[in-house]
Formats: C-alpha cells, structure tokens, sequence
C-alpha cells in the first residue's frame, strides 16, 4: 500500500477510535447523570432538628474567602428515626421554639423516599457532572480532530525519508555508471561488502573499493566515501 493511502487510513482509525470514546463517555456519564435526575425528580422535603455542634471549616476558592458548615441533624418518616449529615455553603438560621419553651435549630431537608437514610440539606445537582462530561469530550473531540487533520510533523519527516531514499537511489545509479568499467568479472559471485582494486562511483579515485549494492545498482565505493555523507 502507498505510505500516504497508509498514513490516511491510520488516521481515520485513530479519529473513529476517538469518536467511539466520545460515544461511550456520553452515553456512560449520560447514565449517572439520568439516575441523578431521577433521585432528584422523586426527592421529598422533611423538617429536621440540626445539632448544635456544626463546625465550619474555611478555604479559598479562585482567590474569594469561602466557608463550608457542616450539619448533622435528625428527621422521622413514616415514624422511624434518622440521622444525616451535609455540607453546605450557608449558615443554618431558623430557630424554633417548641411548646415546652426550647430553642431549636431547624431546617428543611431533602429525602430519597426509596431510602429515607439518604438525605441532604440542599437539593442535589447535576452540573457538576455535565461539567465533567462536557470536559472530556471536549478533550476527546480535540485529540480526534488533532489525529485526522494534526501531525503534520510526522507526515513532513516521512516526506523528507521518501525523498532523501529516492536521492540515494540516484546517487546509486550514477555511482553504477561511474564504476562499472572496473566492476570485477565475476562480481555476480561476490558478496556486498567484497572488497576489490577499482574505481570509486563517488570521487572517482583508483583505489581498493567494496562492492556496494542498492537495488538494481552495484558499484564500488571507498571506504572514505562510503563513511562520508556523499553516500
Ligand atoms: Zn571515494
């Protein structure tokens, strides 16, 4: 096969490889972000007494002071008892006094009613994940692109190769012509590399030579010659 039929068809298998990627990340992530969707369609709201031992813990994000608290907290459905606890980015301020005059903190939780244990303080998101997915395939749709139309490095040092082969073949020849009147008789027997007294194709000189063979070309070369860049 021709080299650049050849690096074509290598370059549209790397690219449907890359699609193919693309497919099975989309699909993949597309099935946690659907379960995600799903749990947060079927989410119930319960209100729940948050535990006053919250702690915050401080960081930076994008250079902006932030804060996370953290609540734990308990809640009853369908007269059964249970406990959670959840992160999140704003300070619980509801307080409720109960009828025998006790302060509470209180807030609004969300509950998965197929299992009442899973619970959280703000309603979950899916961006996080679509973010995810949007990145990686963006990713693989670069690397795809770059495999079809990139490379074009690769593909100039191939044709420097192809030319600089077909050079020496044409040195080969003329090196041929310039000596063949002193090729021995029995050259047909002689193996490359043979050494005999003849003319150099390369600079001409009388001198001890070795056969040299390249394709349909032999000629005798010294050893200069054929250590030099002239070969
Ligand atoms: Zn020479």
């Amino acid at each position: 096969m021709n080299p650049k039929t050849e690096t074509k068809l290598l370059r549209l298998r790397d690219f449907a490889f890359g699609m193919g990627l693309i497919a099975l990340t989309w699909y993949g992530i597309g099935y946690l972000i659907d379960a995600n969707a799903a749990l947060v369609e079927r989410l119930e709201t319960t209100s729940v007494v948050v535990s006053e031992d919250a702690s915050r813990s401080d960081f930076e994000l994008k250079g902006a002071k932030a804060s996370l608290y953290n609540f734990s907290y308990t809640y009853t459905v369908e007269g059964e008892e249970y406990e959670g606890s959840d992160s999140i980015s704003s300070p619980l301020s509801i307080r409720e006094r109960t009828l025998d005059g006790k302060e509470l903190l209180t807030a609004t939780a969300y509950y998965d009613p197929q299992d009442p244990a899973d619970s959280y303080l703000e309603k979950p998101d899916t961006w996080f994940v679509e973010k995810i997915r949007t990145g990686i395939v963006v990713l693989l749709s670069l690397g795809s692109l770059a495999a079809l139309f990139g490379n074009r490095e690769s593909e100039e040092a191939e044709r420097v190769k192809a030319k600089s082969a077909k050079q020496r073949e044409q040195r080969a020849t003329k090196y041929a012509r310039i000596s063949s009147s002193t090729l021995p008789e029995n050259v047909n027997s002689m193996k490359d590399g043979n050494r005999y007294q003849g003319i150099c194709g390369a600079c001409e000189t009388q001198t001890e030579v070795r056969l040299t063979k390249l394709k349909d070309s032999w000629f005798g070369i010294c050893t200069k010659c054929y250590f030099s860049k002239d070969w």
